[in-house]
């Protein structure tokens, strides 16, 4: 997936499947909110912010929900602690992550 490839349609209907489905950032959040983690394997709130913070200043943030380089949504990428940012030009969590 590239980088053009993703945000210009928009995303009112899934970029995957096609399903019209709410991908608003509220409802990618309560997603989130019902699927279980192991507080072990969990980044810890502050580096989840963190790194959704920088997720947010990223140019390949598309629709305010989706990374252009891996295809995830944003709010489930950074929240396993082994988790990491698939820039090309580097990690951009690094910050958040250290
Ligand atoms: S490249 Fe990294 S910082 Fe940018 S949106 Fe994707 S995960 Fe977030």
């Amino acid at each position: 997936m590239s980088v053009n490839n993703v945000g210009a349609k928009g995303l009112s209907d899934c970029p995957r499947c096609g399903s019209e489905i709410d991908l608003s950032p509220e409802n990618i959040a309560a997603m989130v909110a019902e699927i279980p983690i192991s507080p072990s394997l969990a980044a810890e709130e502050s580096l989840y912010k963190k790194r959704l913070s920088a997720c947010a200043e990223c140019e390949a943030l598309r629709e305010s929900v989706l990374c252009a380089y891996c295809g995830c949504f944003i709010l489930f990428r950074a929240r396993p602690k082994k988790s990491y940012c698939p820039h090309p030009k580097g990690n951009l969590w690094e910050n958040a992550d250290t």
